[in-house]
């Protein structure tokens, strides 16, 4: 079957689904979304932790997550659709002298955007999570304002918008091939279906890379994988429990209904689409996590998964208009935080594609042409 669009976007996680609903919201209702998987969720969006946070170390990470947990914020009432979210804040919890000297700064630059964040010493870390061994740590970042959203909520609302606004979302329509078909069209190939339309966009997540490949453009983002256990009820866990995080381990908890989530990155693990879980990471894991939550010791796993965060050389997304070719576009490598950056970027790919320019967040620093120059510094606050 062959089909005409105005836009088609590439990928159906929240950037796809975020960017779907923006354009539609804008009257560009003309958009083909297709999706690989039998639903939508099955990439990161599904398998994240939740987290959302103001703590980041560049000016428009912080930006981006103002605008996006504001839009959250309201997104009950403008969407329709529950999301959960809870200010539980988020407790960075450092052991080397180097790292607390960054986060000052980082708390600075915070502090400058108007966020409410804070260094703390080991006696408030005790005070703030009286739960958490503290053996080795020097002191911390707290921002009371950080917290949880539930993604799958998120994802639903700009999926069922979207498509009550009039564009359409399709599942397992995994695209195989983009080809340019002269005057500046591209026609976007499935096993069943064909689209062509003056504007696509890449929105495939950890995909991205390969599906950059397909429409010949060079997107350096790498699937790194990631693993996640959740343990079933802890007795006597306080509601309040916050986002708790380990910094040099990069091991981190939150409250997940009545038990804990955990989880703790391997910086030494390949690029590659492999989403088992890793047996012996898992082993050091949940020792790691014992060590530093013993009311851990107990407790039952009831669940255990593995993701793909979708890694750039600099930790930053790539978005907007790719350069050197004709309606092109990106919005991918979140580099492991980008469900709580999706709502912000939708709309500023809409505002990308129909104004000719983002402008409500200065993209600049997220362009694909920062590659060619080198590059500069990264988001530190990497997990
Ligand atoms: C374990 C883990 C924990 C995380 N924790 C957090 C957190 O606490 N907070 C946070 O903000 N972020 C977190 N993230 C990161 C976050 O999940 C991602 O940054 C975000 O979901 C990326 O969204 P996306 O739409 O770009 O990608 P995805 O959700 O992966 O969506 C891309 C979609 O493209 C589809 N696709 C791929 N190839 C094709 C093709 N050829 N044709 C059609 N469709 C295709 C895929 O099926 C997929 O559904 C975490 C990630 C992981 C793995």
């Amino acid at each position: 079957m062959r089909k005409t669009a105005d836009v088609v976007i590439i990928g159906g996680g929240i950037m796809g689904a975020s960017t779907a609903f923006h354009l539609a919201r804008r009257g560009c209702s003309n958009v083909v979304l297709l999706e690989a998987g039998e639903m939508f969720g099955l990439g990161s969006t599904g398998l994240n932790a939740g987290g959302i946070r103001y703590q980041f170390a560049t000016s428009v990470n912080i930006e981006l997550s103002k605008l996006s947990i504001d839009m959250m914020e309201r997104f009950a009432d403008d969407m329709d659709q529950q999301v959960g979210l809870r200010r539980c804040g988020y407790l960075f919890m450092l052991d080397d002298a180097a790292d607390l000297e960054q986060f000052r700064r980082n708390v600075a630059l915070q502090n400058a955007h108007g966020v409410p964040s804070r260094i703390v010493s080991v006696d408030d870390i005790a005070a703030l999570a009286p739960e958490v061994e503290l053996d080795g740590i020097i002191g911390g970042s707290w921002c009371p304002r950080d917290g949880l959203v539930d993604p799958n909520g998120l994802l639903q609302g700009y999926v069922s918008n979207a498509r009550r606004l009039g564009a359409t979302l399709l599942t397992d329509s995994a695209v195989t091939g983009v080809e340019v078909v002269g005057d500046g069209i591209r026609r976007v190939k499935t096993r069943a279906l064909e689209v062509e339309a003056p504007i696509v966009v890449i929105a495939a997540g950890p995909w991205s890379g390969q599906v950059g490949a397909m429409a010949g453009v060079d997107l350096p983002i790498q699937p790194i994988r990631r693993q996640i256990a959740v343990t079933s009820a802890i007795e006597g866990l306080r509601p309040d429990f916050p986002f708790v995080i380990d910094f040099s381990q990069a091991l981190y908890f939150h409250r997940e209904g009545p038990g804990i989530l955990t989880g703790m990155s391997n910086r030494d693990e390949p690029p590659a689409f492999d989403t088992s879980v890793d047996e012996e990471w898992r082993l050091r894991h949940l020792e790691r996590a014992m060590e530093r939550l013993p009311l851990l010791t107990d407790a039952e796993i009831s669940a255990e998964w593995a993701g793909l965060y979708e890694v750039t050389p600099d930790d930053q997304p790539i978005l907007g208009k790719l350069p050197d070719t004709e309606g092109l576009f990106v919005c991918a490598g979140f580099s492991g935080h980008g469900l709580m950056h999706g709502p912000a970027t939708g709309l500023l790919m809409a505002e990308e594609i129909l104004d000719g320019g983002a402008t409500t967040i200065d993209i600049d620093p997220l362009r694909w042409e920062r590659f060619g120059r080198g590059v500069e510094v990264g988001e530190y606050n990497v997990v």
